[in-house]
């Protein structure tokens, strides 16, 4: 997938004031600090679209950014463009349209108890109740030990069925071996909850790593929308 624009649409309090229509939703939330802002300015292209900054826990909304993308160019010997399948998900030439949802960071020590209270209000209506979310991507800083956390959010998505995949984060701090030895002590961790372990990615904002995995892995659902 080629992200042609990127654009910042609205925040939202609550669930219910998300954009109306049925655009398919791709949803991005990690503990504050993980690289999300890093992650979101690198899949689309644009730096600036959602804010980085060093103090965590800043966004307390839920925002929306419209992305326009091309599909992926086709593998050689595949056809061309005009073999992308017609789709009611897909405009002139496989344009897909599909918006990216930053959720607020959770685990942040210093908010208030109601202030956290009303932070999980928020993110579990939205996962719950928002039907065009596709999947959500959780994302981990691949630096650190699996966190309570962060493991017992897998397993109350797990319990809710909501879909979901794992998105190691900041790639670059570490030799390539231990990034995928944490990696692979992550799945382990989880295989003890989960037979099927979910989709994960490893990626790095300052090196693109994961960028076109996680886009390719975005497009293919989207694609798998228009055939349902
Ligand atoms: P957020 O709170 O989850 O949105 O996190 P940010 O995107 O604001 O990133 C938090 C800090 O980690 C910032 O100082 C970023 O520059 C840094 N950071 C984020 N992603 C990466 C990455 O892939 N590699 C490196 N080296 N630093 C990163």
């Amino acid at each position: 997938m080629t992200i042609k624009t990127a654009e910042y649409i609205i925040s939202s309090a609550r669930v219910e004031q998300c954009p109306e229509g049925n655009l398919p939703e791709f949803a991005f939330i990690g503990r504050s600090n993980v690289g999300k802002s890093s992650l979101i300015n690198m899949l689309t292209g644009r730096a600036g679209l959602a804010k980085t900054s060093a103090t965590p826990g800043k966004t307390v909304l839920i925002n929306h950014f419209l992305v326009k993308a091309s599909p992926p160019a086709p593998l050689r010997g595949e056809g061309s463009l005009a073999a992308v399948p017609p789709s009611p998900r897909r405009g002139a030439g496989g344009e897909a349209a599909w918006y990216l949802v930053d959720l607020p960071g959770y685990g942040y020590a210093k908010r208030g108890m109601k202030q956290r209270d009303e932070l999980q209000r928020m993110i579990s209506g939205y996962i719950l109740r928002r039907e065009q979310m596709m999947n959500l991507f959780l994302l981990i800083d691949v630096r650190h030990e699996p966190q309570r956390i962060d493991l017992d959010f897998i397993e109350w998505l797990g319990e809710n069925g909501i879909p979901f995949s794992i998105v190691f984060t900041k790639a670059d701090k570490l030799s390539k071996g231990k990034a995928s030895a944490n990696v692979r002590k992550y799945l382990d961790e989880l295989s003890k909850q989960w037979e099927e372990l979910p989709p994960h990615f490893l990626t790095s904002s300052e090196t693109k790593q994961g960028r076109e995995e996680l886009l390719d892995y975005i497009d293919e659902i989207i694609a798998s929308l228009g055939t349902a």
